[in-house]
């Protein structure tokens, strides 16, 4: 199974669950603050993405939201 991270819109924790794939958060809660609806962060090794901050410089600018031919620099 999958784990996916996901991130709390109440108090920004950052947690990682363990999902079959297709599941969404809407039903997870914050292990911190115990709010609902945590919004899930992407991970770039599954798919790159505008949203992940850290890992864009792995990511090809020019064709970021599918898959590219060219070697990242
Ligand atoms: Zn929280």
């Amino acid at each position: 199974m999958p784990i996916y991270e996901y991130q709390c819109t109440k108090c920004g924790e950052k947690f990682a669950v363990r999902q079959s794939v297709g599941e969404d958060g809407s039903k997870l809660n914050c292990p911190k603050c115990n709010a609902r609806n945590p919004s899930r962060l992407i991970s770039s090794f599954f798919s790159p993405g505008p949203s992940v901050g850290e890992m864009s410089e792995t990511s090809c600018p020019t064709c970021s939201s599918g898959v590219c031919d060219l070697p990242p620099m």
